[in-house]
């Protein structure tokens, strides 16, 4: 029989998260950069005194345990006061991506059964659009003081500030069970309805720990962190909450992500540590190369950046160490995920290596850190040996991985092993790392081999005058499909076909060239800036390729 260990038995709770920053780190700053402009320098000390006042008028709209509170925010100190109190009061905070369709953020907030709304004002207009749809709303709060809140068609609005002004700065967080809800995302999801994942305290806390971790992001103390990612994508990737574990400072950039405004914010905060999808640094260094000798790079203190959200092309991991000493951490997941799963760090043989071997080690999505089981499967089901060749699906179990869809049974995620099948496609090298070639649905089969679109578009980002590439599987009398490559020069920039397909001769093996390439102004995205693709099928499913000679 086994011994029970005599260890305490208290739960992984959010709130704890935040005590824990307010009694050890409480000066450390949360700077928020807000609508029009404004400002706001808040610490770790005050965003717990907030999110108590907030607790304290939750119950005010209506907000019991359990209850489903939904965001649509840019990142703030008032939006991670929400993060804290409404989980930390046995509710859920729903974050929306304001970027997705009016219909589908109506489904969302419909299929959560949200009761309250805060929101920007950037988005006050959408809502009084929508708000005839959104009949279980039944209150909104606008983020900003009472002097700002405009007249709006929204029923029983009020401002924040004044929702908590005077209330108690001390709230006893309720001792919950860790395994409670607090947090849900919705798959932005390139095809069908979005699909909710629900987040514990315990996977939340857990995924903390990854991140703070040494081979995690290493995020601690000692860092100024610049969250270039939205908090309404996937609780931006947990950084919020591994921040206050850590006690590290946040810069909260609100809206604005334009190069210029990040560059700006990196100087003035003296950022260590950022993280963002590929098209907001691809925006970053966009600025810096028009700026040119203007900028001073040395006022720079950034020593290290997440890339993630899609495959950070060699072009950009290069560049952030080239011109800036910055090494690049790329990490993949996904919003079933918490996100983080796999991620770059060096290991010893790494030491020493040249620039060039190493870029190549920082082109993969990294190894799988403690937390998450990561392991391909080909189409027969059969587990695949990490041999750096063989391709199939990753599949994925662990304390952060979901298990089931919000509104589904128990479990129904999972095949009967307990993996989450994620639907991209890669190959596991023998140390562990993870290479990517495709999600399952994007894959160009050509006469039976696989191409991967992922590797054709990084080559052709690496052209000095591309800015953004996309490739797509076309049918092909011979061949069954070919590559079609979709290409968005930078601004006064000209390239010819041939001239691509010049530059990715040496890059590619010769099977793999597109056997086309078109110029467009730019290419669809989803509302996590992730490419179209369906929509791009869509776009070209009739073009004829020139090699297609039957
Ligand atoms: P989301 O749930 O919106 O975060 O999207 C998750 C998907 O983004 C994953 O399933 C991947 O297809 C893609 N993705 C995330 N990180 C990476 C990465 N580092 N490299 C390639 N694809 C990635």
């Amino acid at each position: 029989m086994s011994l029970a260990g005599l260890m305490q038995r208290q739960s992984l709770l959010i709130s704890d998260l935040l005590a824990h920053a307010a009694t050890y780190h409480g000066d450390v700053e949360i700077v928020s950069h807000l609508h029009a402009g404004e400002v706001r320098r808040s610490n770790w000390r005050t965003v717990a005194h907030r999110a108590a006042q907030l607790a304290h008028a939750l119950p005010t709209l209506g907000v019991a345990q359990g209850d489903r509170v939904a965001t649509l925010a840019w990142n703030s100190d008032r939006h991670l006061e929400l993060y804290y109190a409404v989980a930390g009061t046995g509710a859920v905070l729903h974050t929306v991506n304001p970027r997705l369709f009016p219909e589908q953020i109506a489904y969302i907030l419909g299929h959560a059964a949200d009761g309250v709304v805060f929101f920007d004002l950037d988005f006050a207009d959408l809502l009084v659009k929508m708000a005839p749809q959104l009949t279980g709303v039944k209150r909104f709060v606008a983020l900003c003081r009472a002097d700002q809140l405009p007249t709006l068609d929204l029923p029983h609005l009020v401002s924040y500030e004044s929702l908590i002004e005077g209330l108690p700065q001390q709230y006893d967080w309720p001792d919950l069970d860790e395994a409670t809800a607090s947090s849900m995302c919705y798959t932005s999801g390139t095809t069908g309805n979005p699909k909710g994942v629900l987040y514990s305290h315990r996977s939340t806390v857990l995924h903390s720990f990854a991140l703070c971790a040494a081979d995690g992001m290493a995020l601690s103390a000692r860092d100024s962190v610049l969250l270039a990612v939205p908090m309404f994508h996937v609780n931006a990737w947990g950084v919020p909450y591994a921040a206050a574990m850590c006690g590290a400072k946040l810069v909260l950039p609100g809206s604005g992500l334009s190069g210029e405004r990040l560059y700006a914010h990196m100087v003035n905060e003296a950022c260590t540590f950022s993280l963002g999808v590929p098209t907001v640094w691809l925006g970053f260094f966009q600025y810096i190369d028009q700026q040119g000798v203007a900028l001073d790079l040395r006022a720079l203190r950034l020593q290290r950046v997440v890339v993630g959200g899609s495959a950070a092309p060699r072009a950009l991991i290069e560049k952030f160490e080239e011109k800036l000493g910055v090494f690049v951490i790329q990490s993949w997941g996904m919003t079933e995920t918490s996100p983080v799963s796999t991620v770059v760090s060096l290991l010893p043989k790494h030491a020493g290596q040249a620039l060039s071997d190493r870029f190549a080690v920082q082109s993969r999505q990294g190894r799988a850190i403690f937390g998450v089981e990561v392991a391909v499967f080909g189409a027969d089901g059969q587990r695949l040996p990490h041999d750096g060749k063989s391709v199939g699906e990753i599949r994925v179990r662990g304390p952060w991985v979901l298990c089931a869809y919000y509104g589904n049974a128990p479990d129904s995620a999972l095949d009967a092993q307990g993996w989450f099948s994620t639907g991209d496609v890669a190959y596991i090298d023998p140390d562990g790392f993870v290479q990517i070639t495709d999600r399952s649905k994007d894959v160009i089969k050509s006469g039976g081999e696989w191409i991967s679109s992922i590797d054709l578009e990084n080559a052709a980002v690496g052209h000095p005058s591309v800015r953004e590439a996309a490739v797509i599987g076309v049918p092909h009398s011979k061949w069954q499909e070919r590559p079609l490559l979709i290409v968005v020069l930078k601004p006064g920039e000209t390239l010819t076909g041939p001239q691509m397909m010049e530059f990715l001769t040496d890059r590619v093996v010769r099977w793999w060239l597109p056997d086309d390439v078109v110029f467009v102004d730019e290419l669809p995205h989803t509302a996590t800036g992730k490419l179209l693709k369906t929509r791009l099928r869509e776009q070209f499913r009739d073009h004829r390729l020139p090699t297609d000679v039957a």
